[in-house]
């Protein structure tokens, strides 16, 4: 059986680190695919665990070698997800998930037609700028610039599978924990293990 690859998306400060946190904790079976990115780290974040941080230079040439499934400049920045790091985790069996912007969601629909998109929508527009304000890791030019970018960004979620709401965070983490339950409870899943326990095409 073949890796199920989950996307999150949202508008910066919505909570998806925070939810994909929990979400790898609770889940049995599911890696998180760790993203290269030339932006600095941020606060706690660790070099391996949250992301690759590289140099500007360096991402380009990985870009030129052909070392990603997808890439995207977000806020001035690269961001990718290396076909290394990605087929490590699957091919230890593991469903995927995985952090990405809009573009880079619909550049994995395109290699991945089974990936399951999920956009995760702020409770409101001002709760969305408290949490940006309230991370306190960036400066006040980042949070401006990835304020004015919400609108556009929220209007994306029309093209997603699945559209959940970070108001109250463990009903959230409920909600994509439930996703990912159905989608593994899929015919097209299960069949396979059921006719290897019952002969059911001969009955
Ligand atoms: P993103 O990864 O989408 O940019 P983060 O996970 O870094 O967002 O979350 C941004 C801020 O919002 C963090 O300070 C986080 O603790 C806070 N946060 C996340 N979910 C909730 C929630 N349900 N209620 C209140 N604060 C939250
Ligand atoms: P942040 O700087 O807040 O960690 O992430 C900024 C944006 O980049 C978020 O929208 C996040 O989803 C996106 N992002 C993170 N990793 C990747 C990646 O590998 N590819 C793409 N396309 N976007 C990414």
């Amino acid at each position: 059986m073949h890796s199920q690859l989950y996307v999150i998306s949202g508008p910066s400060g919505v909570g998806k680190s925070t939810i994909i946190n929990q979400i790898i904790k609770k889940v049995k079976g599911l890696g998180y695919s760790i993203s290269h990115t030339s932006r600095p780290p941020r606060g706690k974040e660790v070099d391996g665990v949250h992301y690759h941080f590289v140099e500007r230079k360096k991402f380009r040439h990985m870009i030129d070698d052909g070392a990603f499934v997808e890439w995207a400049t977000v806020y001035d920045d690269f961001y990718g997800t290396s076909y290394a790091s990605l087929k490590d985790r699957m091919d230890q069996g593991l469903d995927m998930v995985m952090d990405l912007d809009i573009l880079g969601a619909e550049n994995v629909k395109k290699h991945f037609m089974d990936a399951i998109l999920i956009y995760v929508l702020p409770p409101s527009l001002e709760e969305l700028e408290k949490r940006l304000r309230g991370r306190a890791t960036d400066d006040k030019i980042v949070i401006g610039e990835r304020l004015k970018k919400v609108q556009t960004e929220l209007k994306a979620c029309v093209g997603y599978d699945y559209i959940v709401f970070n108001k109250d965070l463990q009903t959230v983490v409920h909600e994509v924990e439930s996703i990912i339950t159905s989608v593994r409870c899929l015919k097209s899943k299960q069949l396979p293990l059921a006719e290897k326990i019952f002969p059911i095409s001969r009955i």
